[in-house]
């Protein structure tokens, strides 16, 4: 029997307990938590993203500054917005929606995020501390299937996990936070060998592939936990993850659905970073 993880009420619950650490947080120190979001050029995915974000941080009473910049801004205005932003005491949390438009050197405008205020969790020091085990500020959507296995009593401890996906903003730093909570992991990709035989000793399986339905039933244990971050389309248009649901979850012991399961719980996450830099800048 296999139990289905809502990732909409965890991050529905999670976001009301932010909302009230916010509220306490400028109870007691008279600050409002501030998230800049800085989007360059008109792509219709990031658009939604953005727009997503600000409202979430409306939710839980964090102020947004949102730049929507023209998407022929020269590197020089960006790399200066990045750094004023940077420099001010009312932003704790800043975002660089990507990807950024072709002529921009995104390396070199992220470079400028210090590393306190790196809410994605991207930066080398963000990574290089995660790697360490030590305080950072952890990718969002990995980050957030750690709170989904804690809200289930999933233990993690000496269990075989396989990552499907080396991506640094899900792959890695999601076998890294299974390495730092004792699971012996194994990060797959599309070089991989015998990748079903690998899945099928897969206590945790997680994939961030991008491929619609990618990982079928005979490449699951019985037993296993799945957690499926894919957003992918399937063949009528419609939302799919790289899980194929229907067939997978009868062997699972749980698994997430999509939607419905990872992907409420990033913004989540986004807006738990962007309190924590802000506790963290006191
Ligand atoms: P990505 O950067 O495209 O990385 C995909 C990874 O999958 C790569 O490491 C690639 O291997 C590997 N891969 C591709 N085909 C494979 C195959 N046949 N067998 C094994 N591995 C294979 O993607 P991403 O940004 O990590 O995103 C992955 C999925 O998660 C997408 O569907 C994306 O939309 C979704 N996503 C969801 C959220 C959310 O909030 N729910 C957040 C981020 C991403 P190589 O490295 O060898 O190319």
């Amino acid at each position: 029997m296999y139990k289905v993880i809502d990732g909409k009420a965890l991050a529905a619950s999670m976001r009301a307990d932010i909302k009230a650490k916010v509220f306490s947080f400028k109870q007691d120190y008279g600050k409002t938590i501030g998230l800049a979001v800085v989007l360059v050029g008109d792509d219709s995915a990031s658009q939604v993203y953005v727009r997503n974000k600000i409202k979430a941080c409306e939710e839980v009473g964090i102020k947004s500054f949102a730049y929507r910049l023209d998407k022929d801004t020269p590197q020089k205005d960006l790399e200066e917005l990045v750094q004023s932003l940077a420099a001010d005491k009312n932003v704790n949390g800043i975002l660089v929606q990507l990807p950024l438009p072709e002529h921009i050197d995104a390396e070199k405008v992220l470079s400028y995020i210090p590393y306190e205020k790196d809410v994605d969790g991207f930066c080398a020091q963000n990574i290089g501390r995660l790697c360490m085990n030590e305080d950072c500020l952890v990718a969002c959507t990995p980050n957030g299937v750690m709170q989904m296995f804690a809200s289930e009593g999933i233990s993690l401890k000496g269990k075989n996990a396989v990552v499907v996906g080396r991506s640094n903003i899900v792959g890695k730093p999601m076998a890294m936070l299974l390495t730092n909570a004792d699971a012996t992991v194994t990060l797959c990709h599309s070089k991989t060998q015998n990748l079903k035989e690998i899945c099928l000793n897969a206590d945790i399986l997680v994939a961030a592939i991008g491929k619609p339905k990618y990982i079928s039933a005979d490449m699951v244990k019985e037993g296993a936990v799945v957690i499926d971050v894919g957003m992918d389309r399937d063949e009528n248009g419609k939302l799919c993850g790289d899980v194929d649901f229907e067939t997978v979850k009868e062997k699972c012991s749980y698994i997430t659905p999509v939607p419905g399961g990872v992907g409420p719980m990033t913004i989540t996450m986004l807006m738990y970073n962007t309190y924590l830099a802000a506790v963290r800048s006191l």
